[in-house]
């Protein structure tokens, strides 16, 4: 497609809003191709859900590892600029021609940081540990995670107002903590938008007959991971929330939620692949640990076929085709009993077990509602790929539940599309 003799010239860049995986594929691929991006991002650092994971299926290798080559493309390319504590907050215009609000909060800690960590030894404030999915806690000056990008602390002003203490000014040998930083407004022009703003877990209290929020050790799918991921708190160490002991006979209630009138009717796509992989961190760490998954049945499709055959050959894993009908606790010992029916067999079982994991599904994430109707959403609120005039587009899960490896694909299409619009009318 020839571009009008325009390359090399001051273009309007192309925004990703969304710093997951999908988005990062999306923003690199367009400025690697010489156009300029610019990549929002909510959360203090980059990466999304899956950095967030112990390790990813197939290859079962760290997140990191992939997301590191991503990091230094990103460093390396001068047309990517990138924004993290930052959210849209109003777009207007039509394609090629977009004006956008952005908010830009405070991090309170500036690039003189070198992640010495001295900070955290003199903030007195605790705070519920988010990335961990609230299996710990960090002080209210803390950084993201060991690989985080960018590798600076941060302050949570929420638990932290105004910097009430100052304890980690004077504590700070390279001067880095500002507690008068204020959010800010940028305005800019882009030709066109890309949402990749990806997903949430769905809250598993609501399902009331799995104790989870009851039962200490009923935990969820995304906290597993964090259970399980060598970074995490427990050095990857499988073990009970209510007592740090190794957790032998763990449990997998599939479709937790899932495929559900009454919670989410549709398939998240990749919960089966998610539990065959958590079963086997848990026979990895043991191999006299039993794992028994529970399922409607499994979807694992395409070459993810052999994953699961493999899985299932293990004898210390057993599949149960069988809705859980309830999980009850022993109080004094915080052992668990998974109540269950056997289709296969005809038979009721009741299963004892040191952890329970929830399956639960990918619920999207939803822009404030004068964004939210940049792009048409489906019922369930997954956006449309394409905005009607053009010039918007939605890439990974922000569009449909997916794997990663879905998501880079489909990030990579988005972005040629975004490309377009650039030439077209830039
Ligand atoms: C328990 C579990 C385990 C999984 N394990 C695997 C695995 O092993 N292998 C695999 O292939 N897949 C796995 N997946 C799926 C994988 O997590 C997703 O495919 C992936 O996270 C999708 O990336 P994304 O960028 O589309 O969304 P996300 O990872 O959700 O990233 C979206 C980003 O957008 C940001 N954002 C949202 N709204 C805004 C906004 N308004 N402004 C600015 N930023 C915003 C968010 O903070 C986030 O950083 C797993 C899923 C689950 C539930």
């Amino acid at each position: 497609m020839s571009d009008n003799g325009k390359r090399g010239t001051a273009r309007s860049p192309i925004l990703v809003v969304g710093g997951g995986i999908s988005g990062i594929t999306a923003a690199i691929e367009a400025a690697e191709t010489g156009f300029e991006v610019v990549l929002v991002e909510q959360n203090p650092f980059l990466g999304g859900r899956a950095i967030q994971m112990g390790k990813y299926f197939p290859k079962l290798c760290p997140p990191i590892c992939g997301m590191e080559i991503n990091f230094q493309r990103i460093r390396r390319n001068p047309k990517l600029r990138l924004y993290t504590q930052a959210e849209v907050k109003a777009v207007s215009g039509e394609p090629g021609d977009f004006e956008v609000t952005l908010h830009l909060a405070p991090r309170y800690v500036t690039q003189r940081c070198t992640a010495c960590g001295k900070c955290v030894e003199a903030c007195p404030v605790e705070r519920d540990n988010a990335f961990n999915y609230g299996l710990d806690r960090t002080r209210a000056i803390y950084l993201p995670h060991p690989m985080s990008v960018p590798m600076k602390y941060v302050i949570d002003d929420s638990v932290c107002p105004g910097g009430t203490c100052a304890r980690c000014v004077p504590a700070c040998p390279a001067g880095a903590i500002e507690l008068d930083n204020k959010s800010t407004i940028l305005r800019l022009k882009v030709a066109s938008i890309i949402m990749a703003t990806g997903w949430r877990p769905y809250d598993a209290g609501t399902i009331e007959n799995l104790g989870f929020g009851r039962f200490p050790n009923v935990i969820t799918n995304v906290m597993m991971e964090r259970l399980a991921a060598l970074d995490g708190h427990t050095e990857g160490k499988i073990t009970r929330p209510s007592d740090g002991k190794e957790a032998r006979d763990v449990a997998f209630v599939q479709c937790a939620g899932s495929r559900d009138e009454n919670h989410l009717p549709y398939c998240s796509a990749v919960c089966c692949l998610v539990s065959l992989k958590q079963a086997l961190y848990v026979r990895g760490q043991n191999p006299d640990a039993r794992v028994w998954i529970f399922y409607i049945d499994v979807r694992t499709p395409g070459c993810y076929e052999d994953f699961y055959l493999k899985v299932k050959a293990d004898e210390g894993v057993r599949m149960v085709k069988g809705k859980v009908a309830v999980i009850k606790e022993d109080l004094p010992t915080r052992n668990l009993i998974v109540e269950a029916e056997d289709t296969s067999m005809g038979s009721k079982l009741k299963v004892p077990a040191d952890l329970v994991v929830l399956a639960t599904g990918m619920v999207p994430n939803q822009m404030d509602q004068k964004t939210a109707t940049l792009l048409r959403c489906d019922e369930y609120g997954f956006m449309s790929s394409v905005a009607p005039k053009g010039g918007i587009y939605a890439g990974g899960v922000a569009n449909a539940p997916a794997d990663v490896a879905f998501c880079v694909r489909n990030s990579t299409g988005i972005s040629l599309k975004a490309i377009q619009d650039v030439v077209r009318y830039g």
